[in-house]
């Protein structure tokens, strides 16, 4: 099976308070997009397509050498869609992943490449929800509450068998905006095969996110150095 990565990456980092396009703030002095590509390879991607902020391509350019870049849209839909139509027709299957998930580690890929492999049309990852889960009114007041058993968190990369997914995308409209891929697959029928997620696939969303992947990028870089000592 032919693997191919998306990253969604043509997201601004106005929550992050970035002054640079998210996918381009460092993380341990790499930018993020470069982590997310790495774990896609790292997983089984045979090759990467980034879709990429039109006004920023040179910096991207001179971040990831050699990966395609799609000039990403207004949505992440939007920057998906571009990055699917770039993708060969040859290609068996389609990883979709945020750039804004740096430390996904290529087990979570492997674990979504093979339920692929076991004929899933659709797979996603996630993990339980451990807070209590409520509904809010518009003064703040809790009106009910949510059973969180069958919840989950979804997170990515999500699998597709491609045409699927470009099947699904070709009956959306043209100012779609969804939060999550498997949403359009789910919309036509197709069952949506879930896989178990693994914290460290956090998204990076705020600044204490980031403050939280740079710790565990430390914390993993060096239990995996040699120790020197004097
Ligand atoms: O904004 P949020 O963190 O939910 O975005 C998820 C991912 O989608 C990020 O990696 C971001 O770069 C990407 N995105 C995109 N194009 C947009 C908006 C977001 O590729 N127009």
């Amino acid at each position: 099976m032919r693997a191919v990565g998306i990253v969604a990456a043509a997201g601004s980092g106005l929550r992050l308070g970035a002054d640079l396009p998210k996918a381009l703030v460092p993380l341990a002095g790499r930018p993020l997009v470069c982590w997310a590509v790495d774990t896609l390879r790292a997983g089984g991607a045979a090759e990467v397509i980034v879709a990429v902020p039109p006004t920023e391509r040179a910096a991207f350019a001179a971040a990831l050498p050699g990966v395609l870049l799609v000039d990403g849209g207004a949505s992440r839909t939007a920057s998906v869609r571009a990055a699917l139509a770039a993708t060969a027709p040859g290609v068996d299957a389609v990883l979709v992943h945020d750039a804004a998930r740096p430390l996904t580690p290529p087990e979570l890929v492997g674990r979504v490449l093979a339920a692929l492999g076991a004929g899933a049309r659709a797979v996603v990852p996630v993990l339980p929800v451990v807070d209590t889960m409520v509904v809010v009114d518009d003064d703040g007041l809790v009106t009910d509450a949510v059973p969180r058993a069958p919840l989950r968190r979804v997170q990515t990369p999500q699998g597709f068998d491609r045409r699927t997914l470009a099947d699904a995308y070709a009956g959306l409209a043209d100012d779609a905006d969804l939060t999550d891929d498997a949403a359009a697959v789910r919309a036509v029928g197709v069952p949506v095969v879930t896989v178990d997620g693994d914290e460290r696939a956090a998204k990076v969303t705020v600044a204490h996110d980031l403050a939280t992947a740079e710790l565990m990028a430390r914390t993993t870089v060096s239990a995996t150095e040699p120790q020197v000592r004097s």
